[in-house]
């Protein structure tokens, strides 16, 4: 190599250098030697939400649904609502006469007692997201008979993954059981972090259980306490 060609080679590099700084400076990096490196959060834009839409396509797959027999006593069905925005998703067991008739979940005695539940914790209703299980109530408040739960619990999950969320609060041995696949009770999954498709999970006690032995909420509080420790570590 001459010396031309040495001096050509290191002005091409002094110019692709020049680019990448610049594009350093453009990314926010200009305090690259002196200031703290920014995220990669911070500099790429954030990619587009489509939480939304993809709500939207599991729900409308929903509409008129007759996939298990708890369609035959309808009103409406419950899908489920809020943001995840916090991070937090609330499942619950199913619909009861309250939801039932409003179309919404956790709008009775229950609800009003999540409702207490989520502002111990700091947020409101419409910070986190709730849902259930299954989405048509079952008749005189029963459980959710596992093939009632297998019909729906794809549209759970699917919803869980449309939602992201940072931690999910299982409200009840439903929901746990459904989404950890298990037939454990409540009182073996509570007290440590499960992982439902690697998303940390906290098992608590159902509010309508809560209302019935008020004893337990001190049980329950600690639970939320984790779920606080999580969301916000
Ligand atoms: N119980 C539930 O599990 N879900 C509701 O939406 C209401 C009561």
């Amino acid at each position: 190599m001459n010396r031309d060609d040495s001096t050509h080679e290191l002005a091409e590099c002094l110019e692709q250098l020049r680019w990448v700084f610049a594009g350093y400076r453009a990314g926010g990096l200009q305090d690259w030697k002196h200031g703290p490196r920014k995220s990669r959060d911070e500099i790429l834009p954030a990619a587009p939400d489509h939480t939304g839409e993809k709500l939207s396509r599991i729900s409308s797959e929903l509409a008129g649904c007759t996939r298990c027999r708890l369609h035959c006593g309808r009103n409406n069905l419950v899908f489920g609502e809020g943001s995840a925005e916090s991070g937090l998703v609330f499942v619950g067991e199913g619909p009861g006469f309250d939801e039932d008739r409003q179309g919404r979940p956790f709008v009775g005695r229950a609800g009003k007692l999540l409702d207490k539940m989520i502002f111990a914790i700091g947020l409101q209703r419409r910070e986190v997201y709730i849902c259930n299980v299954v989405k048509c109530r079952p008749p005189d408040n029963r459980a959710p008979q596992p093939d009632e739960t297998a019909a729906c619990s794809p549209f759970l999950f699917r919803q869980i993954e449309a939602l992201g969320p940072k931690v999910i609060c299982a409200l009840g041995m439903s929901a746990a059981q459904a989404l950890l696949g298990n037939s454990r009770p409540i009182s073996q999954l509570r007290g440590k972090v499960q992982l439902w498709r690697g998303i940390p999970m906290i098992c608590t006690y159902h509010p309508a259980y809560l209302l019935r032995s008020p004893s337990q909420k001190a049980a329950a509080w600690q639970d939320l306490k984790e779920v606080l420790k999580l969301l916000d570590p």
